[in-house]
């Protein structure tokens, strides 16, 4: 039986965080309130789980949002996919983004 080569397109998972990236989760952190609208301080990045087109990987490094670390595990525990699109974090991230290129953090 030959082998059955599935030639995933997209990986799974990207690698671990550039020095870049990290500094990018940083800035969204001590730039920007949590992004569930609660407007507290932001303690975590978190990586936007829903699929969306500007997505690279399922864990996209450029693709995240700020949360308080309460909100955040509010967000893991509950179904995350439903709780992000009444948030707005796909829109938000997307947003976050483009700021961060524009300046010249990403
Ligand atoms: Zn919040
Ligand atoms: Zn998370």
């Amino acid at each position: 039986m030959p082998k059955v080569n599935h030639n995933r397109i997209r990986q799974k998972y990207s690698a671990k965080p550039t020095e870049r990236e990290k500094h990018f989760h940083r800035w969204c952190i001590d730039n920007f309130p949590c992004a569930c609208g609660c407007g507290c301080p932001s303690e975590i990045a978190h990586h936007v789980l829903s699929t969306m087109p500007e997505k690279r990987w399922r864990r996209d490094h450029e693709i995240v949002v700020p949360l308080t670390a309460e909100h955040h595990f509010d967000l893991h525990l509950g179904n995350a996919r439903k709780i992000e699109a009444e948030w707005g974090v796909p829109e938000r991230a997307v947003e976050l983004r483009k700021q961060a290129y524009e300046c010249y953090v990403l």
